[in-house]
């Protein structure tokens, strides 16, 4: 049969709706949205038949219109099934990387949550002095602790990095000139690039040095009339080596102060606590930026801190007054969820000890090797006892930070490793994400693994008796 024939011989929607599994459908789900559904179908495959794109599998189903009509009936029913069930829904992170961009970032612990929570309640105090009866500013709930944990003078947040980069730029360089190291015009992904960035922001670039090697003397000879600011990229998601000079934050500042010209440091991740105790390449912290003489400096609220998505603005008041009244503040504003959050990380942060116990990626890190043998000895005995078929085993590893943080960094890590028998590793990652909790696992050498680093403690029981679910042969 030619594909014309094909296209008049489609059913009309009223023989559709005919059917008793039509009405059903439209009893169950009301008539519109079924015959949008249905109409959306027919119009494609009569769309993909005219322009000679329909699969021949797609020919073959449209004949004969009895099957036809059912199996249309049946695609209609999983479509509206499937918009029934939550799209947002919390998954497994056995992948190994801390700060997972497509997995939500920094989880949050305890007492976040119950900020969170709390804030979504009913009414607050979002931007209300409480003492006085007035308006306040959304900043007082978190502006001073920033300041006694960083030693900065002032401090704003808004939505991420990204916007924080923006709105510095466009307060302390609109239709100014910003000097950049060639080595640190980077791209974080997600159409973050400085260049376009710094053009959104009503700033010129103004490139400086070598991608290997910037001097301080380059800077200076960038310098002109126009120079409204230095800025400093953390290279956060690669690593020049080699030959390579990068300039310091303590020379770009002498400088600044010899000729006027602020500091600003983009730090990416922005930590507030040393991560050399747990073996990992020594960040320099957003104080010790501070006391270097940076006059700016943003990080994201999301990456090591271990809080909300937000960027961070910290810095000399003069500066931040001048953001908070920018008019881009107002889009760029943290809402009141957001803001609870950010206050409560901050206030585990008050006490060094309390936030490597309750804020989840710095409890990641700081768990040791022996803790995460023990998690993975634990699962894989359970998992061996049920009757499953395939090879279980303990195997050494590695977990890296991620979301473009600590390049080329890597932690000790054990892994539970899954080789099927009856499936390729492949197959069983694709079971494994369609668990009622999602597992996001990885797979190495013909085996699934599970990494225990991003497993915490209190997912552990969940997570095994999903996966001897999964496994058990039964
Ligand atoms: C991650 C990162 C950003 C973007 O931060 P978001 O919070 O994701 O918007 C900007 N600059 C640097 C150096 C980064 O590492």
């Amino acid at each position: 049969m030619n594909k014309n024939e094909i296209l008049r011989q489609l059913p009309k929607m009223d023989r559709i709706l005919q059917e008793p599994e039509a009405e059903e459908l439209c009893r169950l789900y009301g008539k519109n949205r079924i015959l949008g559904i249905l109409r959306q179908e027919l119009d494609s495959l009569r769309k993909e038949l005219l322009e000679g794109k329909a699969t021949e599998a797609a020919v073959e189903n449209a004949q004969p219109t009895e099957l036809f009509i059912s199996r249309l009936l049946q695609q209609a029913r999983e479509r509206t099934k499937a918009l029934e069930e939550p799209s947002y829904r919390r998954v497994f992170n056995a992948t190994g990387i801390l700060l997972h961009t497509n997995l939500g970032r920094a989880p949050l612990g305890k007492r976040q949550m119950e900020a969170a929570f709390q804030s979504m309640c009913g009414f607050s105090n979002l931007e209300y002095r409480l003492s006085e009866g007035k308006r306040g500013k959304r900043q007082a709930h978190y502006a001073d602790m920033i300041c006694q944990i960083t030693g900065a003078e002032a401090a704003v947040a808004v939505n991420n990095n990204a916007a924080a980069v923006t709105l510095i730029l466009a307060t302390m360089a609109h239709k100014k000139e910003v000097i950049v190291s060639r080595g640190e015009l980077i791209e974080i992904g997600g159409h973050f690039r400085i260049p376009e960035v710094m053009e959104q922001s009503g700033a010129f670039l103004r490139e400086t040095g070598c991608t290997n090697r910037t001097r301080i003397s380059d800077y200076e000879q960038a310098v002109t009339e126009e120079t409204a600011a230095f800025l400093k990229v953390h290279t956060s998601n690669y690593k020049i080596v080699g030959f390579t000079e990068e300039t310091s934050v303590e020379e770009l500042s002498a400088l600044g102060k010899k000729h006027g010209i602020p500091v600003i440091v983009d730090l990416g991740s922005g930590v507030l606590v040393d991560l050399e105790k747990y073996g990992l390449a020594h960040e320099p912290t957003v104080g010790e930026i501070l006391r270097k003489g940076a006059d700016v400096v943003c990080f994201s609220g999301d990456k090591l801190l271990g809080g909300p998505q937000a960027g961070i603005i910290v810095g000399k008041k003069e500066y931040i007054q001048k953001m908070e009244q920018h008019p881009l503040m107002r889009a760029l504003r943290l809402d009141k969820c957001t803001t609870a959050v950010l206050e409560a990380t901050f206030r585990e942060y008050f006490c060094e000890k309390q936030a490597w116990e309750n804020i989840p990626v710095l409890k990641m890190i700081a768990r040791t090797k022996d803790e995460l043998l023990a998690q993975a000895e634990e699962i894989s005995w359970e998992l061996n006892s049920c009757s499953c078929s395939g090879k279980i085993a303990v195997t050494e590893s590695s977990a890296v930070i991620g979301g473009g943080s600590l390049p080329g960094e890597t932690m000790p890590d054990y892994a539970v490793e899954i080789f099927p028998e009856k499936e390729t590793a492949q197959q069983l990652a694709d079971r494994l994400r369609l668990l009622p909790v999602p597992i996001v696992s990885h797979i190495k050498n013909d085996r699934v693994l599970l990494e225990m680093r991003t497993i915490s403690e209190e997912e552990k029981r969940e997570f095994t008796a999903e996966l001897k679910e999964v496994l058990d042969e039964k």
